[in-house]
């Protein structure tokens, strides 16, 4: 049977870049060596890290200004690594807080400074993104979560702020054409919608570096990572191959423009189904927030929801079944996900409600 992987992360490849890297992992390129048994300091890893910087400055159209870094630890380990970096003791930086992972941010900044959330969607259990909150211009930074893996929603535009903004951009990195340049710092595990697990890239504009007056361990100082290139220690070789490789492939493919029309047809796609279905699926998320990433619905009888799930599995729907604290059902639908993995979806959706309606 076929199978159609909607997991949230980690998460579907396209299969050119699973090809790449399996062949790699026996014979990379020709050198009679595995990927896995290569030196970070040979040329051939620094062409690897070369072709995956120079790619993310493309795709993000980013000028000097920004530095781009592979890094371990994932984006939990940005939680703490951006206020280590970025926030002194007694300054004060500001938070979205409109879902788990940005809540995990700001409890992990309140570690290091004075933390002021500054919009927190919980009184709607975070099924919206509020735009008219105000930023005190004296904050440090502002931090959103620019797609809300968990809760569904995503930042359609903006806010508007001389104050530099932080975001971690996980489970949304390179699903669209935007205004990159804007950002101080941008941070994404690769294990969503670039990679595999066990790499974490980060982008920042070097002028926000340097202003913090405590000693930050040389592993997390971002200022030692870019003097030494991603190279202060062995990086994760094999995960930065697989984002190079799934970069590679984003270009070839046509870029982020390709990456948001197929992601609008497969947005569009689904939303319109399960508004057409209302009678047996509850859409929960505001209409103008929702994530093309990560779709998330109940059902409107929640003792069918086991029979639905069941439905899925049965019929080879991977990783659908909603968060463990959120339930319901969510489908991930990032950039490597087809089109027909979205309509075999759909079609399981209306053949569901019309036994069930
Ligand atoms: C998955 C996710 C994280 C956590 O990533 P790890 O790599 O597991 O640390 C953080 N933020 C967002 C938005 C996510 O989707």
């Amino acid at each position: 049977m076929k199978l159609h992987n909607f997991n949230s992360g980690p998460s579907i490849l396209p299969q050119p870049v699973l090809e790449a890297a399996s062949r790699a992992i026996l014979d990379f390129n020709g050198t009679g060596l595995s990927i896995l048994e290569i030196g970070h300091r040979t040329a051939w890893f620094q062409e690897i890290l070369n072709e995956a910087i120079s790619s993310v400055k493309t795709l993000m159209q980013l000028g000097d200004d920004h530095e781009v870094l592979f890094l371990h630890g994932g984006a939990t380990t940005q939680f703490m690594q951006v206020p280590m970096n970025l926030l002194d003791e007694n300054a004060m930086a500001a938070y979205c807080d409109n879902g788990i992972w940005g809540n995990k941010a700001h409890k992990e900044a309140a570690l290091f400074g004075k933390v002021q959330v500054v919009s927190d969607t919980s009184d709607r259990k975070h099924s919206y993104i509020q735009k008219d909150f105000a930023i005190p211009s004296d904050a440090s930074y502002l931090h959103i979560t620019t797609n809300n893996t968990v809760e569904g929603t995503q930042w359609h535009q903006f806010p508007q702020t001389a104050v530099p903004l932080v975001a971690d951009m996980s489970s949304d990195i390179f699903c669209r054409p935007m205004d990159f340049n804007k950002f101080a710092l941008i941070y994404a595990g690769a294990q969503k919608n670039m990679g595999a697990a066990g790499v974490n890239m980060t982008v920042i504009r070097k002028d926000v570096l340097g202003k913090v007056s405590r000693k930050i361990p040389a592993i997390m100082d971002y200022s030692k990572h870019i003097a030494a290139g991603s190279l202060m220690n062995t990086p994760p070789v094999f995960a930065v191959y697989v984002s190079m490789l799934t970069l590679r492939w984003i270009l070839n493919e046509g870029g982020l423009p390709e990456m948001e029309k197929r992601n609008r047809a497969k947005a569009d796609l689904f939303y319109n189904t399960l508004d057409s279905l209302q009678e047996v699926y509850q859409p929960v998320v505001a209409k103008e927030d929702r994530s093309w990433m990560n779709a998330i619905f109940f059902l409107q009888k929640p003792s069918l929801e086991e029979s639905f799930l069941n439905l899925c599995k049965q019929e080879g729907m991977i990783g659908v079944k909603g968060y463990r604290t959120v339930g319901g059902v969510r489908i991930s639908m990032y950039n490597a996900l087809p089109l027909e993995s979205v309509q075999t979806f759909c079609d399981l959706m209306r053949h569901f409600a019309s036994k069930n309606g």
